[in-house]
């Protein structure tokens, strides 16, 4: 098979999402006369997070859902971030608070995701919507693991059975994929900095998940044949441009694309896989926020489970 054809198109994913979110935002906005609203929180001036937040805002508004950008220098201190976000949760005209992480050493991330109203917590990390998650009955589920779950489902169909390895326990991603692959009954293995034999547990995987942020660390030695992998990871490689002399930053993501794709069944790339898919389950999650917050019932596009 072409190796373009092993590639799970995350982009294209995203677009067709988007594409059946809009009517939503669009009968919302009739029902309400106005847009679902998303406020979006960065604190400091760290280059990642403005480029995420940048993109995050620019999506929201090509898609009816009006945002709200929040800048606090990064010497606030948490109570002040705090009050902002009882202010958010107080404001009746917006329904998905997200706060971007991470957040400056001397405000604890805790603290502040746990006061984000869990009706408004688009993003999932609340421990009310973990739980929730964990107990087979999600209300807003973390994006990141529901863009990569949703491809997979549609790639996959029938996950049941499936050996799914994930590598990375994070509460963004490696955690609540589990749960998440649990549901649809696979058997998962959550693998972390100190599993052993990390190679033999990925050699089994039917599904392979990576979280890890280490550029290009798995390759072919890691990979079962016709394997489904998705790779989470982004990472930032500052290379030289020999012509110029000047530095150029490559995104690359956990897995060695060039050293798995003649092996696997299909992969995820990085840029253009998880990554709009990410994007595109934030907007979902904003626009359901937005009819639980008028009390109206959502009509779930993407089936029961989300
Ligand atoms: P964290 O740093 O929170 O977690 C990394 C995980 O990888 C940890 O569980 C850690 O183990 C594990 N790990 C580290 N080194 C190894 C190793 N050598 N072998 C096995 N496991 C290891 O990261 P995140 O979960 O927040 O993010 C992971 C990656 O995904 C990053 O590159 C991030 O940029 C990317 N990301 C991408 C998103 C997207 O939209 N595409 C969204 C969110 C994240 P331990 O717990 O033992 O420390």
């Amino acid at each position: 098979m072409e190796n373009y054809k092993k590639i799970i198109d995350g982009k294209k994913y995203s677009e067709e999402l988007l594409k059946q979110l809009i009517p939503l935002s669009s009968k919302f906005f009739k029902n309400f006369n106005r847009k679902p609203c998303l406020a979006v929180v960065l604190v400091g001036d760290n280059t990642a997070s403005g480029i995420y937040v940048k993109n995050k805002v620019n999506i929201a508004e090509k898609n009816g859902i009006e945002s709200i950008k929040i800048i606090l220098s990064s010497e606030v201190s948490e109570q002040d971030l705090l009050n902002e976000i009882f202010k958010l949760n107080e404001n009746q005209d917006i329904d998905g608070i997200l706060v971007q992480l991470p957040l400056p050493k001397h405000i604890s991330e805790k603290k502040i995701i746990h006061n984000i109203d869990p009706m408004k917590d688009v993003d999932g990390f609340h421990p009310i919507n973990f739980g929730k998650l964990f107990m087979g009955d999600p209300n807003f589920i973390p994006c990141t693991p529901m863009g990569c779950f949703y491809m997979l489902k549609n790639e996959l169909k029938d996950l049941n059975g499936k050996n799914a390895v994930i590598i990375g326990r994070s509460n963004i991603v490696g955690k609540p994929m589990a749960s998440l692959l649990l549901s649809s009954n696979c058997s998962v293995t959550v693998t972390h900095s100190k599993t052993k034999n990390l190679q033999e547990h990925c050699k089994k995987a039917d599904v392979l998940i990576s979280a890890v942020g280490i550029p290009e660390m798995i390759d072919e030695t890691y990979i079962k044949k016709d394997a489904i992998v998705i790779d989470v990871g982004i990472n930032r490689l500052q290379l030289l441009n020999s012509k110029t002399n000047t530095s150029i930053t490559k995104l690359v993501g956990d897995i060695n694309f060039e050293k798995v794709v003649n092996i696997v069944k299909k992969i995820t790339p990085v840029p253009g896989g998880v990554g709009p898919m990410t994007i595109a389950c934030l907007m979902h999650n904003t626009i359901k926020a937005a009819y639980k917050n008028k009390k109206q019932n959502f009509v779930n596009i993407l089936g029961d489970y989300f």
